[in-house]
C-alpha cells in the first residue's frame, strides 16, 4: 500500500476483496485492514457496500463499479491507480468476479501494468462445495444456468456425461424448475445436494437423490426462498465387467444419437475395434440408466 507522502510515480495496488456471504464474522483481518486503508473502494452496489463499512466504521470513499459501468468507468480508476492510489474492488456479498462484477477492471489494471492482488476470502460455491460431501478432487463451476427453460434444458444436456462434481448458483424462484430439468437430464438417483441461505440463520444443506430433493423442495415452499448453490455429483459411467476404451464410448455415444443401439455397437465395434457384445452391453446399461 501506499505509504503517506509517497510519489505519485508509484503505481497503486488493485485489491480484490472477499467480503462476507452472509455472516459479517466471515470477513478477515487483511479485509478489513485493506479497506480501512485504500484511498477508494470501487463497489458493485455503493448504499449495499456502505453499510458494510459503516458495521466495521471504515470511512474508505467509494465508487461505482458495476456490470453496466465497469468497461467504461473502469478507467477512472485505472488513472487514480497509475496515480499511484490504492483501490480495492468489493462485490454486494463474496468474492468479485465470481458471478459477479470485477472482470473488465481486473483486465484492464493488469494490461495497464497495475499490480493486482486477491485478498481471499468468503465464496458461496467454496464454502458449498466444502461441506457437500461430494468428490471436491475435480469440479466445475457453471454460474447461473440460462433462466429459459429450453436454455437450460439444452446447457444441462451438455453437462450430462460430465464426470467432475458439478456446481451451480441458482436464484430462489427457479430453484424448483431448475431440479425439475436436472432429475429429467442427470436421472432420478444422480446424487446431489442444496446449499441455502450460508453462513446465515435458516443455512440448510440437503444432500439427497435429484428425485427426493426435487420432492423435499416441492414440499416446502421455505425451501424455495433465500439464496442457493445447487451441486450435482459427476456421471459416472454405467457399470460393466468390460472396460472399454474412451475412444470407443466418444464414437458409441455418437452412433447412438443416429441409429438403433445394436447397429450402432455393430457399428462402433468395427470401427474401434472393440468387441461388438461389450459396446452392445455398455449401450444397454447406459440407455437404462437414462430412462430411470
Ligand atoms: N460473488 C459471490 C460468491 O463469491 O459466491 C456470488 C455472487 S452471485 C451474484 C449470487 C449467487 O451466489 C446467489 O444467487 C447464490 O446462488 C449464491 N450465494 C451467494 N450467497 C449465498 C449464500 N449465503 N448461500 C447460498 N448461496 C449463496
Amino acid at each position: 500500500m501506499t505509504a503517506p507522502g509517497a510519489l505519485n510515480s508509484v503505481v497503486g495496488s488493485l485489491y480484490v476483496v472477499a467480503t462476507p456471504i452472509g455472516n459479517l464474522d466471515d470477513i478477515s483481518a487483511r479485509a478489513l485492514k485493506v479497506l480501512r486503508e485504500v484511498s477508494l473502494i470501487a463497489a458493485e452496489d455503493t448504499r449495499h457496500s456502505l453499510r458494510l463499512l459503516q458495521h466495521f466504521g471504515i470511512a474508505t470513499p467509494l465508487g461505482a463499479c458495476h456490470e453496466h459501468n465497469e468497461r467504461d468507468e473502469g478507467n477512472r480508476f485505472i488513472q487514480r491507480l497509475l496515480a499511484g492510489e490504492d483501490v480495492a474492488l468489493i462485490s454486494d456479498a463474496g468474492t468479485p468476479l465470481i458471478s459477479d462484477p470485477g472482470y473488465h477492471l481486473v483486465r484492464q489494471a493488469r494490461a495497464a501494468g497495475v499490480r493486482v492482488v486477491p485478498v481471499p476470502g468468503a465464496c458461496a460455491l467454496i464454502a458449498a462445495l466444502s461441506a457437500a460431501g461430494l468428490p471436491s478432487d475435480r469440479f466445475i463451476f457453471e454460474g447461473f444456468l440460462p433462466a429459459k427453460a429450453v436454455g437450460r434444458r439444452s446447457r444441462l444436456e451438455l453437462l450430462k456425461e460430465e464426470s467432475r462434481t458439478l456446481i451451480f448458483y441458482e436464484a430462489p424462484h427457479r430453484i424448483l424448475e431448475c431440479l425439475q430439468d436436472m432429475e429429467s437430464v442427470f436421472g432420478a438417483d444422480r446424487p446431489a445436494l442444496l446449499a441455502r441461505e450460508l453462513t446465515k440463520t435458516f443455512e440448510t444443506l440437503k444432500g439427497l437423490p435429484l428425485a427426493e430433493l426435487r420432492a423435499f423442495v416441492e414440499a416446502d415452499s421455505n425451501q424455495q426462498r433465500g439464496e442457493c448453490v445447487v451441486l450435482v455429483a459427476g456421471w459416472t459411467a454405467p457399470e460393466t465387467d468390460q472396460v472399454v476404451s474412451n475412444e470407443a464410448m466418444r464414437i458409441l455415444n455418437l452412433l447412438l444419437k443416429e441409429m438403433p443401439l445394436k447397429r450402432a455397437a455393430a457399428l462402433a465395434a468395427e470401427i474401434t475395434g472393440e468387441r461388438k457384445n461389450v459396446l452392445y452391453q455398455v449401450a444397454l446399461e447406459k440407455q437404462k440408466a437414462e430412462s430411470q
